[in-house]
């Protein structure tokens, strides 16, 4: 089961980026034996490779990461949980080795204002906040093995799980498919692999790579949607359009071998924030329609 955020959806912001193919580009739905093939989809009467909306949400996610360490959140107990995020976890970094008791190392850590409650009151409490911020009884929340609690907790204070979700927890972006469009070719990389089982050399075997490489203006559009972003995700996502803007993007497979490197088009990106005014949520046209559009440059300030 997925949780989602009780609060209704008030605004949403709808990124469209465009990026310029600066090498070839492989990007397919995962390894699938030998030959890595590209995803094409019809899109406007003809075939366009696809760029699956996971791989992208995957760098994003990376990248975020990383960068989301050296910023400086709203409140102290932010910062410390992003600086403890690590994959699916927000356990103290430095004591990683400190498996005696975790629950009491969580709570040195993050919540020395429940001091003086014992562990099923502090239990209690953070259901209690758990269910009045997501769709899930108290009754089901107090089911959970406290440590799941506490990690649900922190995900829900931390802007990167926020964003982009956690074990259990939905994320508050949407990304979509993202096709290439413009003048390219497709082409195939082989490579040679070097097969190991049980840590015995077998063979050398040969294995394909399927990708597309610019000819002329080759460009994809990247489409994010973001409900209801708060400060620290707005801080987040901008430092991250910020450093994409200076490094590009690499994306999709071979990238030691410099495939996948996407460089911003800043002046062909912008953002819509639509405001919500109650009516049925799946009217996404109208909220469309509701929004003002701003050039993603300003949006950087
Ligand atoms: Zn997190």
């Amino acid at each position: 089961m997925v949780l989602k955020y009780k609060e209704s959806l008030q605004n949403r912001w709808i990124l469209i980026i465009r990026f310029k193919l600066a090498s070839p580009l492989h990007v397919g739905r995962g390894q699938e034996g030998i030959y890595n093939r590209i995803v094409f989809s019809n899109v406007e009467g003809g075939l366009h490779p696809i760029v699956p909306a996971s791989s992208i949400k995957g760098v994003f996610r990376d990248l975020s990461t990383k960068i989301a360490k050296n910023l400086d959140f709203r409140k102290p107990l932010t910062n410390k949980i992003v600086n403890n995020h690590v994959i699916d976890s927000h356990f103290p970094v430095e004591k990683a080795d400190d498996d005696t008791n975790r629950v009491r190392v969580y709570r040195e850590t993050y919540f020395q204002g429940y001091d003086g409650i014992d562990d099923d009151e502090f239990k209690l409490a953070l259901a209690r906040e758990l269910s009045s911020g997501l769709n899930t009884s108290l009754d089901s929340f107090l089911e959970l093995p406290v440590e799941e609690i506490i990690e649900l907790y922190l995900s829900m204070k931390c802007p990167i799980c926020r964003l982009y979700g956690a074990p259990g927890l939905s994320s508050k972006t949407i990304f979509l498919d993202a096709v290439v469009k413009g003048s390219y070719q497709v082409g195939l990389y082989t490579g040679t692999a070097i097969e190991r089982k049980t840590g015995i050399v077998k063979a050398k075997h040969l294995y394909n790579v399927e990708y597309v490489y610019p000819k002329g203006e080759t460009w994809v559009d990247i489409h994010i949607y973001i409900d209801n972003m708060d400060e620290d995700e707005e801080l987040l996502i901008k430092s991250l359009i910020g450093l994409i803007k200076a490094t590009g993007l690499r994306l999709g497979g071979l990238r030691s071998r410099g495939y996948g490197l996407l460089k911003l088009d800043i002046e062909n990106s912008y953002a819509v924030k639509t405001i919500f005014d109650g009516g049925p949520e799946e009217n996404i046209t109208k909220l469309l329609r509701g929004g003002t559009r701003v050039s993603l440059e300003s949006l950087l300030g």
